[in-house]
Order: structure tokens, then sequence, then C-alpha cells
């Protein structure tokens, strides 16, 4: 089979490789909907997670089962279902602990196009099928489910672990769909105030819809001057972290108040170490916290968020801005995730049979 993967550090291009087999638990899948994610560019061209070679990426997928392993219970061959970024051990220790991500390693419950083959081949191995695959509801289109998989997950995590307070005000630094995702989210936790940061006009409209009140751009000053500011000096109750480099963070701290928790769902790509300003956090005692998660996966995750959808608690279609056809097109469409162009928020592939 083919598959589109990262060859090197910097570098892309097809492989073959043998179809993977299912274990007991696994099950075996095609693509129907594939996303490529902020994540795969700083995996193949910053190098973030480390040298990889010959490794297919993607992890954003809705799937058609294609095979399932002899103790496989309840997903069956043919089923169309939504495969979620992260697909941890659920028996394991961190698991068990509530921790599901962060399975074995940290970070471990991020397998596909981390420490395995990813989605963006003609077939893909999901471990723990009946775990952490989710069955696509009739009314679902594969696109949408597709964006449920990483960015409603990811993004309606950062506002839960932000512990937004009924009526309290949240900043939102970076609005592409892990932001947006996160605005939808905030909003529908019972924040107050949605600041939104970011410029993209295609953003900023979705930004509006999703539920923001109050657009920033960063582009125009310091973000957190232009928050505190507009708080009649008092910061807001909770900022959720979802783009820019390092120094985002000395926004982040700087825009919030006490009691308030900045929470990271931002993937650092480089550096060693990330910066906290002294004086903005109190020299260390300004009751200002830090939460940081990855994104959540599993079935039930992925049925509740399916939902949300399904009862019109959201519209994840807002989020995607390019829609290509057929495997081949997925170089294209990572390749617009890595240039970012004013008119881009999230490309789909769609494959038929
Ligand atoms: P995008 O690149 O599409 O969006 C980034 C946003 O950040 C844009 O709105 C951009 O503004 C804004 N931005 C850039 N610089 C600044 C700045 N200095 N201050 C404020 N805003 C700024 O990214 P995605 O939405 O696709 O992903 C966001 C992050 O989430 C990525 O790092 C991604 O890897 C990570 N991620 C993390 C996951 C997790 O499990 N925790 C899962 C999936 C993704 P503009 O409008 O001007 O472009
Ligand atoms: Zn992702």
């Amino acid at each position: 089979m083919k598959g589109f993967a990262m060859k090197k550090i910097g570098e892309t291009g097809w492989v073959e490789k043998e179809k993977p087999k299912a274990g007991p638990l696994d099950a075996i899948v095609k693509p129907l909907a594939i996303a490529p994610c902020t994540s795969d560019v700083h995996t193949v061209w910053e190098g973030a997670i480390g040298e990889r070679k010959d490794l297919i990426l993607g992890h954003e997928a809705v799937g058609i089962v294609d095979e399932v392993g002899s103790l496989v219970k309840n997903i069956k061959v043919g089923d169309r279902v939504i495969v979620p970024a992260i697909t941890p051990d659920w028996g394991s220790d961190a698991a068990q602990r509530g921790f599901s991500s962060q399975t074995g390693t940290p970070l471990g419950g991020w397998k596909f196009s981390n420490d395995k083959d990813g989605v963006f081949g003609e077939y893909f191995h999901v471990n723990e099928a009946d775990f952490n695959l989710a069955i696509l509801p009739d009314t679902m289109t594969p696109e949408v489910g597709c964006m449920i998989t990483d960015m409603l997950s990811t993004g309606f995590m950062g506002a839960e672990n932000a512990k937004i307070p009924l009526g309290g005000s949240v900043a939102v630094l970076g609005i592409g769909a892990v932001g947006l995702s996160a605005i939808a989210g905030a909003k529908l936790l019972g924040a107050g105030r949605i600041f939104a940061v970011g410029t993209r006009p295609v953003s900023v409209n979705v930004a509006k819809e999703y539920g923001a009140t109050d657009i920033i751009s960063y582009k125009d000053g310091s973000t957190s001057d232009q928050i505190v500011e507009a708080t009649d000096g008092e910061g807001v109750d909770a900022v959720i972290v979802a783009g820019g480099g390092p120094d985002i963070l000395i926004d982040a701290v700087n825009s919030a108040r006490a009691g308030s928790v900045i929470s990271n769902i931002n993937y650092f790509g480089q550096g060693d170490t990330l910066p906290i300003p002294r004086i903005g956090w109190g020299f260390g005692m300004a009751d200002k916290n830090f939460a940081t998660g990855l994104c959540p996966g599993g079935r039930t995750r992925m049925e509740r968020l399916a939902d949300l959808v399904t009862h019109g608690r959201i519209d994840p279609d807002l989020l995607i801005t390019h829609r290509f056809k057929g495997l081949d097109k997925i170089e294209e469409g990572l390749l617009l995730m890595k240039d970012k162009p004013r008119d881009l928020i999230k490309p789909i592939i769609t494959i038929e049979y």
C-alpha cells in the first residue's frame, strides 16, 4: 500500500509499505476523510519530536473498517468510524488514573504519526478498536466527523481545563481551527466575555459565529495590554493558548488575573525552555495557574462530541475552508497547512471507493 510520509526532518514524500495487520483487539481502517494538522507541520519541518524515517503522517481521520481482530466485539467490517487522533492503551496505569492521553510515556496516547504509521495511507492500524473507534452517526458527513477527532477534542479540552467560571471572562490566544474550537467550548461551558486573538479574516468570522465577543489583533500592539485595558486593568479569568511561539506565554500570563487558569493547548515545536514573565507572574506568587493537556481520545469522548454536533450545539463544517478529493491530494493539503494562506482555516481530503 502507499502512504504519504515524513522521510526525514524537513522532507516528505510517498512511500510503499506492507498493509498493516490487526492484532486480536485491533482494526484495520481505510480512510474516508483525512485532514492535515499544524502538529504534522511541527513534526516534519521543525523536527519537534525528533527524527523519523519514512513514517506515514496524519492523525485526523474518519474511515471504513476493513478488518477486525478476533477479540473485537462491537466494531464490524464495513462500519464507518470516527478515529480519534489519540488512541490510548485503556488498561494502562495512566489511563486508569484518568490521564489516558499520557499512556506508557508522556504523550503516549499519541500513536499515529508519532510512534507508528499515521492515517495518510491506503490503510491504517487502530489499537483497541472497541475502545478507540466510535460509529459515525448516519446524519454526519465524514468531513464533519474528521473535525471532531482532534480539533474539537483539543479545543474543548482547552476550555474544560481552563475552569472558566459561569459568566467569567476568557481570552483565546490563536484562532486557527484549534483556538476556534476552544471558543465554541468556552461558550458552551458558560463563559461571559470571550476575547479572540488573531488576524485572519476567515478565522475572525468563525470566531464571532462560535461566540467571541471581542476580537483583538496581536499585530495592533501588545495582546496583554489590549486585554488588560479592555477589562479595566483586571485581566481575564482564564486564558487558552492555541497559537504563536514561546513568547505567547508572556502575553498569556500578563492577560490573566488572580485565580485564573492559563490552559495551554499549543504545541511548542522548538527551544529547550519556555518564558514566564517574572513580574506578571507575581514573582511566582500571583495565583495564576497553568494547565496543559494532549487531545483526549477514545470512543466515549468521540461519541459525546458527536452528540454536540448532532444536536446543533456546534457546526464544525465552518472550520473547513479547502476541500480536496482523493488520497493523492494530501500533499497539497499538508503544504497549505505549512504555508497558512490568509484564507485557510482547515483543509480536508475525502476519498471514495
Ligand atoms: P494555526 O496556525 O492555524 O493558528 C494559529 C493561530 O495563532 C492563528 O490564529 C494566528 O493568527 C495566531 N497567532 C500567531 N501568532 C500569535 C501571537 N503572537 N499572538 C496571538 N495569536 C497568534 O494553528 P492550529 O489552530 O491548527 O493549531 C494551534 C496549535 O495547537 C498548534 O501548535 C498545534 O500543533 C497545536 N495542537 C495541539 C494539540 C494538543 O493535543 N494539545 C492537538 C492539535 C493541535 P493569524 O490569524 O494572524 O494567523
Ligand atoms: Zn493534530
